[in-house]
């Protein structure tokens, strides 16, 4: 999650809120036009919070590669390993080492 997103996000919504507090029960096209410009920019920012976090789901490796072997039934990821192929083959090259393999 970037910083620049959620202030982007908090100042979209900051203004569909003043909008909407001042709108007349029966507003201008161009109010309604810009509420909804507001609040398309506020999704947008929202969307890119979730996006932010990246597909692996990993905090330290946002933009790394996911794990082929995430979700595989025939070849299950061990209990508790995420989708970061990045942490995945640190677990794999530590457990390898405990098991005495180099
Ligand atoms: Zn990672």
């Amino acid at each position: 999650m970037s910083y620049a997103d959620l202030r982007e996000l908090q100042s979209a919504l900051t203004t569909a809120s003043d909008i909407a507090f001042s709108l007349e029960a029966t507003p201008a096209p161009h109010e309604a036009d810009q509420l909804a410009d507001a609040l398309r920019r506020a999704l947008a920012a929202a969307s890119a919070l979730g996006a932010a976090a990246g597909v692996t789901g990993c905090a330290e490796h946002p933009r790394g590669a996911v794990d082929p072997l995430f979700g595989d039934k025939n070849d299950p990821l061990p209990p508790g390993w995420g989708r970061c192929l990045l942490c995945n083959d640190r677990r794999r090259r530590a457990g390898a080492q405990r098991r005495g393999w180099r």
